[in-house]
């Protein structure tokens, strides 16, 4: 069945509502634009995600060490950032239908467009708007922080900001962090947490919203050492796409950013961009941050942030690697790798229609085994129920389910991304075997049920 990109994002979009992946938030009062809910299912797959990166990044490591800061913090930080200053987004409005554009997201456009110049770029004025050819205004620069009031009075010295990133909080707790946990350089500070940003295009289903997740590090280590330490990160990103998320190679880019596009303290950037159906676009990034965020911390706090190097005994001002992941663009990423679509007769057999499978990862998927017993009544179900109850005293998250067809329970556990279903059936009441159905394989096989605990770990 020939999908093209849009139907396989409408049916995506469709899946997630009807099986409790993502939904529209506040929908009862006719929703909220660009929020979503995180459904039972959504939220198993977005915990899973952060879990396995929490493991693999810090609990299974020397070099790294986690925090969590609050989401509000001193405002006083946000200046030393450059955040208040500059964290804007150049803005243009169509003067005729109103619509409200990205300008660096329009030129972009424009310079994809087939017969595009290099020598003679455009410029912001050639533009046109995209909806209705209108006219555009100026570029006026927006910015992104949302802005709240802290305390009882409503005036400037109660402002303070909805943190726009997870980074800016450890920076602001390196001084605690390097005193308390006797680190040597080169050590990582961890966080995963809520970020916002009043972006002028949400869109995309969840790939920008103005509420999101990031799972971000700060890798301190000595300047000379940064391009080294950037090396290693960058094959830890690697790893992760393509051996925890299984995203394949083909869908993924590593776009070294150039001197002219990184940001001016940046001695180097990489993007990872990941092919979602909407196009090629960024998926996580890392940065060489030289000591900006330091020096800039240390001379608006007046601290001396630097880290006394017991070899030399000189005092030095840490660089910093940047690998940054956003979390909730990981669920999409990996909904849309692994979201295969076939087709499949209707009920009446007289049509066909889509056919959807999530082969999400096993250690990624919310739901790991689906126990049936063929027949709701008797020594099938308890059978069965027994086998939920074995599973789940592993820590195996198992569903039950008793209605339909076997058919119609396999199509659900399939749309949910169930990696193994276990059928009880009247041979397993006598010999005490059950069917298992691989997801993916469509294979069958006998298993003795005593067995199959520690055989679905055993693949996890
Ligand atoms: P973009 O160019 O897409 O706006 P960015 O370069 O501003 O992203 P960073 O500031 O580098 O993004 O943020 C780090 C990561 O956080 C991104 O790689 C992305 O995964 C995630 N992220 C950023 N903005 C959003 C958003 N509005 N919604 C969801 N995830 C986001």
């Amino acid at each position: 069945m020939a999908i093209s990109p849009e139907q396989k994002m409408d049916l995506l979009v469709s899946l997630c509502k009807r099986r409790g992946f993502v939904y529209p938030d506040s929908e009862i009062y006719g929703g909220f634009a660009n929020a979503f809910d995180y459904g039972p299912y959504g939220v198993e797959l977005k915990n899973n995600i952060r879990d396995e990166w929490w493991n693999r990044f810090v609990k299974l490591r020397d070099d790294v060490v986690g925090l969590d800061a609050p989401i509000i913090q001193n405002p006083k930080m946000w200046d030393a950032s450059g955040h208040t200053q500059n964290f804007s987004d150049p803005l243009v409005d169509c003067k005729k239908c109103k619509s409200r554009f990205r300008a660096d997201h329009l030129l972009e456009a424009k310079q994809a467009e087939p017969g595009y110049d290099k020598e003679k770029p455009v410029e912001m004025k050639d533009i046109r708007c995209p909806k209705c050819n209108g006219e555009l205004t100026d570029v006026r620069q927006f910015n992104m922080m949302f802005k709240t009031a802290v305390g009882v009075t409503d005036d400037a010295s109660s402002v303070a900001y909805l943190r726009p990133e997870t980074a800016g909080g450890m920076f602001v707790a390196w001084k605690n962090i390097r005193d308390s946990v006797r680190k040597r350089l080169p050590f990582g500070v961890a966080q995963v947490g809520k970020a916002f940003r009043n972006e002028i295009t949400p869109g995309n289903f969840i790939f920008r919203t103005r509420e999101f997740e990031q799972m971000e590090i700060e890798v301190f280590c000595q300047p000379h050492l940064a391009p080294e330490v950037f090396e290693q990160w960058l094959a830890e990103m690697k790893s992760w796409v393509f051996d925890v998320l299984k995203l394949s190679p083909k869908n993924v880019v590593f776009h070294e950013i150039s001197a002219e596009e990184r940001a001016f303290y940046s001695q180097r950037t990489v993007d990872i961009e990941y092919a979602y159906p909407f196009g090629v676009k960024e998926l996580y990034g890392i940065a060489n941050r030289t000591d900006y965020d330091l020096s800039r911390h240390a001379e608006f706090s007046k601290e001396d942030l630097r880290w006394l190097d017991p070899e030399t005994n000189e005092k030095v001002l840490p660089y910093v690697v940047e690998p940054t992941w956003g979390l909730t663009r990981s669920v999409l990423a990996v909904l849309c790798e692994h979201l295969d679509i076939d087709e499949a007769d209707t009920a009446d057999g007289a049509d066909k229609e889509p056919r959807m499978v999530l082969r999400l990862p096993p250690r990624l998927a919310p739901v790991k085994a689906a126990v049936f017993p063929l027949q709701k009544k008797d020594e099938m179900a308890s059978l069965a129920k027994e086998l939920v109850a074995a599973l789940r005293a592993k820590g195996i998250v198992t569903e039950y389910d008793e209605s339909a067809s076997i058919g119609k329970r396999y199509r659900r556990q399939d749309e949910i991304g169930t990696p193994w279903c276990f059928t009880v059936d009247f041979d397993s009441v006598n010999d005490k075997t059950v069917t298992v159905r691989d997801r993916d394989a469509m294979t069958q096989e006998r298993l003795a049920i005593a067995d199959v605990p520690a055989w679905v770990a055993e693949r996890l």
